[in-house]
């Protein structure tokens, strides 16, 4: 049965992979496009000891936007939906992820969702910590408990790769700065922003960061990691927005909630079943990896895992 399963998935993995040759990889942060754009790798994990993994699944590569997922739940669960809400919005959009258009046609002027670009500068504006290292390491603590792993840090190099480059968000930031949706130092912010993307980690410590919030926020050994209701608000975000301006098409054609970054990897969770963590950084134009959508869509249909 389990040889079976493996055959299956291989077989889906190397069907999907085809896909990978329409996308390109990032370049807009200089460090991500050393990336290999053929890798695929998928890891499942339905709670038992092992993840179950097809491909390259032992390749780290960084979190990018599916942080945005983690950093909403730790502010949640610290500061309340009340205060996280006051900053941002729940209603999806459908321009890019690091567009800045509509903070202008908005009064008041606060981001639309959490998943985009400038809602996540608001999350983030809330984690705890005086510097960015001290943000830093208390959102780490967070990850190696959601993860169950504890060697997970970040990388300097695309961290520092983001920082240089990050013109765009430090205009959202001083934008919410001016309207009074951040306060403090903007520098800071984006210091433990591009740090936060820049947490590098495996699709099977992504699968089981998955599987906490599909198991309504306990970890596989039954610790209550995160409450009930913020892992089903999270979850909630992800069917909404998480893909990108594809979320709506995603819905339709997988239906599985997930949250993907421009690393190329997608975070997804399917309630009460399985938490899956994806690599594949050939992106199409929204930022989504076209190996990872198929992928997923391929899982969706052959083990009906849309909650639809
Ligand atoms: N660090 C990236 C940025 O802010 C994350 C974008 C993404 O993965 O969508 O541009």
């Amino acid at each position: 049965m389990l040889c079976q399963k493996q055959q299956d998935l291989d077989e889906m993995v190397a069907e999907a992979k085809k896909e990978a040759k329409k996308g390109e990889v990032a370049t807009y942060i200089p460090a991500l496009a050393k990336a290999d754009p053929n890798i695929l790798a998928v890891s499942i994990f339905d709670g038992a000891s092992h993840c179950f993994v097809s491909g390259d699944s032992e390749h780290l590569f960084t979190l990018q936007s599916a942080s945005k997922v983690i950093t909403l739940a730790l502010a949640l669960m610290d500061c309340g939906e009340a205060v996280v809400f006051e900053k941002v919005g729940m209603e999806p959009t459908g321009d890019p992820f690091n567009s800045i258009s509509k903070l202008e046609a908005q009064f008041p002027s606060k981001p639309l969702n959490p998943m985009i670009n400038a809602g996540a500068l608001a999350v983030s504006s809330l984690i705890k910590g005086e510097t960015a290292q001290d943000k830093l390491q208390y959102l780490l603590h967070f990850i190696h408990r959601l993860s169950g792993n504890k060697h997970i840090t970040y990388n300097k190099e695309v961290a520092r790769s983001e920082y240089e480059t990050a013109d765009l968000n430090r205009a959202l930031a001083y934008f919410l700065k001016q309207h009074h949706i951040i306060e403090g130092d903007v520098n800071l912010l984006i210091e433990f922003y591009t740090m936060q993307c820049a947490i590098e980690l495996t699709c099977d410590d992504l699968a089981k960061i998955g599987f906490v919030l599909a198991n309504e926020g306990r970890n596989h050994e039954g610790e209550v990691i995160m409450p009930y209701e913020i892992a089903r608000l999270v979850k909630t975000f992800m069917v909404t927005c998480g893909m990108y301006n594809a979320s709506g098409e995603f819905a339709i054609k997988v239906g599985i909630p997930a949250k993907s970054g421009v690393s190329g990897c997608i975070l997804g969770a399917v309630p009460n079943r399985l938490g899956i963590g994806i690599y594949g950084p050939a992106l199409d134009e929204k930022g989504n990896s076209y190996a990872g959508m198929k992928i997923l869509e391929l899982l969706a249909a052959h083990y009906h895992l849309s909650i639809f």
